[in-house]
């Protein structure tokens, strides 16, 4: 068996142009543009391209977008008043801190100053205690973006036996949420499972987010499974920088009965759900229908 491959780079491109049309549609009718603020402090390289990428999506589909660049030696109270700045303005209907913050910020405090309806990175300990009770929240853009990917290849999940590798609050834990508000049985992997290859032969749905260059592999999948690799890790081989997942695609991919590439599997859906993100708090920002198919 040889696996169908998951498209992330071309669902991406579909969510975005989702995201577009109602963008449009928002403007035309309404006369509101979505903006999306977002927040460097520091040089760290990676997060630089990362902002950088976010910037140009969000003009890319239409929507506002407002960087603030703070040099590292920011202090906290400057930080915080930037947010409270930032949640007062009309303009702006999401926020992100790019993480991680330089070590002297406190990462928690700092999120939880944002206003939760703007917390388009769903990091905000509201949020999370939404989604942990099963209700209306902003979610956090990875697990959104594996969870509409599969809920795209599946219809519906329920009854399913998911298998999360990762207890992460970013991705392992909402992962873990989502899948069980789609009715999913839901198992939570982590450093301390005892037969991890056993627990993730269990799995129907198999979601790998450990940061462990491809240390899932096809003997710990199911035949058949659908396998979603969160993992982005780069790695030295033949003396050529390569990316690879979590999961190692060769041997996984003879075996499951779908899986995510990396690079082109859930990377590229991390930003599309930032902007549906930010099109959803602004459509609730302004009591209007929120874009169906692009929320949890
Ligand atoms: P963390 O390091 O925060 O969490 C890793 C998790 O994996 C932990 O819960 C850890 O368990 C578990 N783990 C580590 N080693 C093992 C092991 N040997 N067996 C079983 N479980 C193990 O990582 P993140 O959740 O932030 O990220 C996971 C991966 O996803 C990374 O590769 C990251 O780069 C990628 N990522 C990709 C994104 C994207 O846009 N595609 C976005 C965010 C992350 P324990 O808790 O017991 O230590």
């Amino acid at each position: 068996m040889t696996a169908k491959v998951i498209d992330g780079k071309a669902f991406a491109a579909n969510v975005r142009g989702q995201v577009a049309t109602h963008v449009a549609r928002l403007k035309a009718d309404h006369g509101i543009q979505p903006g999306l603020a977002v927040v460097l402090v520091g040089e760290d390289p990676a997060s630089k391209v990362y902002v950088k990428n976010k910037h140009a999506s969000t003009i890319e589909v239409g929507m506002n977008s407002f960087e603030h660049r703070l040099p590292a030696e920011t202090g906290e109270a400057e930080l915080l008043a930037l947010i409270d700045q930032l949640n007062a303005d009309p303009a702006v209907h999401g926020i992100l801190v790019q993480l991680p913050l330089p070590g002297h910020l406190n990462s928690e405090l700092v999120i939880n100053r944002i206003d939760p309806a703007k917390d388009v990175d769903g990091f905000h300990i509201s949020n999370v205690g939404l989604l942990g009770t099963g209700q209306k929240s902003m979610v956090p853009c990875t697990p959104l973006g594996c969870l509409m990917m599969l809920r795209d290849h599946h219809g519906k999940l329920a009854g399913l036996n998911a298998v999360v590798v990762g207890r992460s609050n970013i991705v392992g834990k909402p992962m873990a949420q989502l899948l069980l508000g789609d009715s999913c049985t839901v198992t939570i992997a982590h450093s301390r499972t005892k037969d991890l290859a056993e627990v993730c032969r269990r799995a129907d749905i198999l979601v790998a987010a450990v940061g462990r260059p491809e240390m899932i592999t096809g003997d710990m999948v199911r035949p058949g499974a659908t396998v979603i690799d969160v993992g982005i890790n780069r790695i030295e081989r033949d003396g050529k920088a390569k990316l690879v997942g979590d999961v190692h695609y060769e041997s996984a991919a003879v075996v499951a009965g779908a899986i995510t590439p990396v690079p082109g599997g859930v990377g590229p859906m991390t930003i599309a759900c930032l902007l549906a993100n930010t099109l959803t708090a602004c459509c609730r920002a302004n009591g209007l229908a929120e874009p169906e198919g692009l929320t949890a």
